[in-house]
């Protein structure tokens, strides 16, 4: 895939990971010439767990590299750039992002798509978007449980139909990394982004991490003690590797 000229002039190169070393409103600047470039592109949100993985996952490290914006998605990757001498000017949460993108799409006239999750969640969270915002066209929306039985093909060529300009992923990982990277091209859909649990959160099904969580790069903590039996490796394993990496990084730098 041809990586975009625009997203590659932020890149910085963090513990052999690509990041776009960009501010919320920098990067909603970048999705607007994405939008009107009419090409489709894909956005990649990197977290702590994403970062260590990469490193043993080769599929996972092409996806990430191919993405045409890559965003930092957690505080701890912020902090530890900031440790090994590289700014990130702040941290661009997936579901924030999103968040911005519904505004700014209801202020500008841009069609967002809405897929994955379940039906009664995905219609609340684009009833709650028009009801907070009236002027807000909808491309059009879809659950996340329609992909057996040919549903897949559906799918995709009722997302191509729609026309959209931003397409919204609620699946989990690795399906809505995979989702995007197969069907970029066919969909033609100028911004695709992967947002996980978002939709749960705001339909109100799941709650996001208080504010002061967030700010202190506790978010995962929260996730951790709402559901310690599935999470628990996860965080243990990948946060410890992540320190592991850091700390080599920083010996091999002020070694030079
Ligand atoms: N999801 C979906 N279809 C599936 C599996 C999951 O639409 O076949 C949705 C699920 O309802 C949730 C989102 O994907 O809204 C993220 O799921 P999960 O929290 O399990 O993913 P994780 O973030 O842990 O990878």
């Amino acid at each position: 895939m041809k990586q975009s000229v625009i997203a590659k002039a932020s890149r910085i190169n963090f513990l052999n990971a690509p990041i776009d070393a960009l501010s919320m409103s920098e990067t909603l600047k970048k999705i607007e010439e994405f939008v009107h470039s009419k090409r489709p592109h894909q956005h990649m949100a990197v977290n702590v767990a994403k970062i260590v993985n990469l490193h043993q996952d080769q599929a996972l490290y092409d996806s990430v590299v191919q993405s045409d914006l890559i965003n930092a998605d957690g505080l701890p990757i912020v902090w530890a750039a900031r440790f090994l001498g590289k700014v990130i000017p702040e941290r661009v949460a997936g579901i924030d992002l999103m968040q911005e993108l519904i505004k700014l799409s209801a202020e500008k006239g841009y069609r967002p798509y809405f897929l994955g999750a379940k039906e009664e969640v995905v219609k609340a969270v684009v009833e709650i978007a028009q009801k907070k915002y009236p002027a807000l066209q909808v491309a059009g929306y879809t659950n996340g449980y329609c992909f057996q039985n040919g549903g897949e093909r559906k799918i995709v060529e009722n997302i191509k139909n729609s026309r959209a300009d931003i397409l919204f992923v609620a699946l989990g990982s690795p399906q809505k990394e995979i989702f995007i990277k197969k069907y970029l091209q066919e969909m033609q859909v100028p911004f695709c982004m992967g947002v996980g649990g978002s939709f749960d959160v705001v339909a109100g099904v799941t709650k996001r991490a208080p504010r002061w969580m967030q700010k202190s790069g506790l978010e995962w903590f929260y996730r951790f003690i709402q559901e310690p039996r599935r999470m628990w490796k996860r965080y243990l394993v990948t946060n410890s590797l992540f320190i592991y990496y850091v700390l080599k990084e920083k010996i091999r730098l002020v070694c030079l």
